[in-house]
């Protein structure tokens, strides 16, 4: 909980859940809130909504609803204080430096630190390397020719590991442990651990940033015609290959506000669309696409262009990454650039030899995945009936994939076309792959409460909110015991010790301890459209309630007297049916 004067509680006043919120999910402006896809549930139309004001979420479908950091545990699966780091992150509040519980941990985050920053002594050299060396000046010229200039050097931090072998550990052996070296993955080791050396030699060196833009590795590109062209960091504890999307750190903004992204193969990919003005491009760095970087891409946007390398290697590994980006609900195009002069194009090639304009005009012309897929089973051989058998084995997962039924169906429809295979076959294989979909997740019933009373609901509202009789509201709603027996009771009983405190806490924390029938009321309640109450409404419903509990405790009274009508206390009962009666009359 965000205790006053804490440090949580200035993040919270200082963070907007909208903005944080937009980095886990898409969310679109309704009304005066904020509307996406729930992240806790799946579904596939928007129930999940955020109110800027108000600063809380709240799932009319499962239930969840809380505060920025109620989200961001959630999401994120992590404690509080994690949470409160997380946020704190996001919105550039300076974080004060945390206890380590364990020495443990200690240890872990000192070793993160210092790798992070033999990266960054590594960066500043083999930039420096290209920059004023006999050999920087080769790579440089070889840069050059690919279209590079000095702009984009200094961009990209485009650098240069010379050829001599030990001449970055040279550099950084002053400053480092050897055994922090070694593990940074960027200074290897022979087998014996005597000898240790340069991992990268005679190399172009390319910078990968973390999401929070710290480079936690280097791609590594040939200079001359050594094996492997590309070489890369290896798996260090600062960076895993599938974690990381090349060029995220710069092109999240984008990728949010235009609401897709361009996916290429490689750096030099990343980095000649970057140039064409595209800037919400990220490369994958590898052939194919892994789930977590999936995940990552999936808190930005859920439409991506695919903009693989034409060869075989990139037709496969397009269609690896198409699968995997259908299950995660994407929504995906894919670009297959023509052939420039008999040579297949990467995005790199086709930039340099037609410019950034043409680049962009294939990019918005992009078919969807099932149309470029189609192409490609168009290329087998579909004269005999096993040929068509094969294309239509490659195109079923795909479009099994297509979540909303209706475009499945206009698919099929195309695909018997343009395959000329006969429908009606097509459909019932379609259909029968269709029926072993996973359906999507019910939400628990026992999750949905009844809907509070008109009555009730307002005055939750005002014990709430209404800051200028809130206290007020909730003596008189003590003194009368006005809101025992109903079903919000609990919400009740919770906002009136709060109202009546000296120090109250913000509504959104005291929903945070409900349970969560509770918290999903108090939720919708706080969610719904409103006018700003009155003292003369809340002494409307407190009176409405009022009646209620007189005309309860009456039909009570007539259940006892009708089920012994000759008791001794006969003449009480009727005494006090009498009098609230009398009562009931009055208000
Ligand atoms: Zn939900």
């Amino acid at each position: 909980m965000a205790e006053a004067g804490s440090f949580a509680e200035r993040v919270k006043n200082q963070a907007d859940i909208v903005r944080v919120i937009g980095e886990y999910v898409r969310l679109k402006k309704s009304g005066q809130n904020f509307t996406g896809l729930c992240p806790f549930h799946g579904e596939k139309t928007p129930s999940f909504a955020v109110h800027p004001v108000k600063q809380i979420f709240h799932c009319f479908g499962c239930g969840k609803g809380g505060d920025v950091f109620s989200f961001v545990m959630e999401v994120e699966k992590c404690p509080f204080p994690e949470a409160v780091k997380i946020v704190a992150e996001k919105c550039g509040i300076p974080v004060p430096r945390p206890k380590e519980r364990t020495p443990e941990e200690r240890r872990e985050n000192q070793q993160r630190a210092a790798l992070i920053e033999i990266h960054r002594e590594a960066q500043s050299f083999f930039a420096q390397q290209l920059e004023s060396t006999p050999e920087g000046r080769v790579a440089r010229a070889y840069l050059e020719d690919r279209g590079l200039n000095a702009d984009a050097i200094a961009r990209f931090g485009i650098g240069y590991a010379p050829s001599g072998g030990d001449a970055l550990l040279r550099h950084v052996k002053p400053k480092f442990a050897e055994k922090l070296l070694v593990e940074s993955g960027l200074i290897s080791q022979d087998q014996s651990g005597a000898r240790l050396f340069d991992r990268f030699r005679k190399r172009i060196t390319f910078p990968i940033a973390n999401e929070a833009g710290k480079i936690v590795a280097f791609g590594c590109r040939a200079l001359g015609d050594e094996l492997p062209k590309y070489l890369n960091s290896p798996e260090t504890p600062i960076y895993s290959k599938s974690n990381v999307l090349y060029h995220m750190d710069r092109a999240k903004e984008t990728i949010r506000r235009q609401d897709f992204a361009v996916l290429v193969e490689g750096y030099m990919d990343a980095i000649a669309v970057a140039r064409a003005g595209i800037a919400n491009v990220v490369a994958s760095c590898g052939t194919s696409l892994a789930e977590p970087q999936i995940k990552l891409l999936g808190r930005f946007t859920k439409r991506v262009i695919v903009n693989y390398d034409p060869d075989a290697a990139g037709q496969a590994a397009t269609e690896r990454s198409l699968s995997l980006l259908l299950e995660n609900d994407f929504e995906v195009k894919v670009l297959a650039l023509p052939a420039i002069s008999n040579k297949k194009a990467d995005p790199d090639l086709f930039i340099r030899e037609n410019g950034a304009e043409a680049y962009i005009k294939t990019l918005k012309e992009a078919p969807a995945y099932v149309e470029y897929l189609i192409g490609r089973a168009r290329q087998m051989d579909l004269t005999t009936g096993e040929g068509k058998q094969r294309a239509l084995n490659f195109l079923m997962p795909y479009v099994q994939k297509i979540p909303n039924q209706l475009l499945r169906s206009e698919w099929a429809t195309r695909i018997a076309q343009q395959l000329r295979i006969d429908e009606p076959v097509l459909r019932a294989a379609l259909n029968k792959s269709a029926a072993e979909r996973r359906s999507e997740v019910k939400v628990a019933s026992q999750l949905v409460g009844k809907p509070a009373k008109q009555i009730e609901r307002r005055l939750i509202r005002m014990l709430a909110e209404a800051e200028g009789f809130k206290r007020e509201l909730a003596q008189r709603l003590q003194q009368g015991r006005l809101y025992e027996g109903l079903e919000t009771e609990k919400i009740f009983a919770a906002l009136i010790v709060a109202g009546m405190s000296d120090e109250p806490l913000p509504a959104t924390e005291i929903g945070a301890h409900f349970e969560d029938r509770d918290r999903r009321v108090f939720f919708e309640i706080l969610f719904e459209d409103a006018q700003e109450p009155t003292w003369e409404e809340a002494e409307s419903c407190l009176e409405a309630l009022r009646r209620k509990q007189i005309e309860q405790e009456l039909a009570k009274l007539q259940r006892t007297i009708e089920a012994n009508p000759s008791g001794a206390s006969l003449r009480e009962l009727l005494e006090r049916k009498q009098e609230l009666m009398k009562q009931l009359a009055a208000s």
